[in-house]
């Protein structure tokens, strides 16, 4: 038996980390036994990483970036991914590869065939069971970021960063059934029951 890997995506301000609480209830009423993690991060190397990604005062090359990524997602998934699907438990993550594509190479231009490469040495094959794109357009996340804390060193980017971020997540999506783009600007609520039934589905999947 093995668990199922959930991944949640999305430009900053779309809702993901918003809906981590339901998935984890929606779960735990199943009975069924979850690991919750975030990108970067998720280990003691990965939260050093993260804290180096996301501050302002980060100076990385495109290519140290992407590294550094796959760094903390190297550690993850050994300590964390695998361990936890090879006993049987789900794995639900905050950010996973679909947001390197997205942001360091549809916002930063990095090639898209490099961090493939380097998406078969980490994940030796391992993908998500399901990815959940939070769709919206920029000027909504925007909305909802506003007033809410100090930006990090990729939400202070200018709005034709996220604006190539979403373009390279839609490209994504339209070419792999794994995701479920969810129209993000709908209530908390409307996009609860679309979750709840994507994740029964995905629970009765054999
Ligand atoms: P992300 O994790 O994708 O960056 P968050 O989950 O932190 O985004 O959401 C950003 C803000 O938007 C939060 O204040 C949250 O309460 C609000 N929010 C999230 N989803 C919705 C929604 N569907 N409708 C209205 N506000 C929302």
């Amino acid at each position: 038996m093995t668990g199922r890997f959930i991944t949640l995506e999305g430009i900053d301000g779309a809702g993901k980390s918003t809906h981590l609480g339901f998935i984890r209830d929606w779960l735990a009423s199943r009975d069924i036994a979850a690991e919750f993690t975030r990108e970067p991060g998720g280990t003691p190397l990965g939260e050093r990483i993260r804290e180096l990604m996301l501050s302002v005062d980060t100076k990385a090359s495109l290519e140290a970036e992407t590294l550094l990524m796959f760094a903390s997602r190297q550690e993850l998934v050994s300590s964390l991914i695998r361990p936890a699907l090879d006993a049987g438990r789900w794995v639900v993550s905050d950010r996973f590869t679909d947001s390197t594509f997205a942001f360091q190479g549809g916002g930063r231009g990095v090639p898209e065939a490099r961090i493939a490469e380097l998406e078969r040495w980490v994940q030796q094959g391992l993908q998500p069971d399901l990815t959940l794109l939070f769709d919206v357009p920029l000027d909504v996340a925007k909305q909802r970021m506003a007033g809410n804390r100090q930006l990090d060193r990729f939400e202070q980017e200018k709005a034709d960063f996220h604006q190539r971020v979403r373009d390279a997540y839609l490209r994504r999506a339209a070419a792999d059934p794994r995701f479920v783009v969810l129209d993000a600007t709908r209530s908390i609520a409307q996009l609860q029951l679309d979750i709840a039934a994507h994740l029964a589905q995905l629970a009765e999947r054999g």
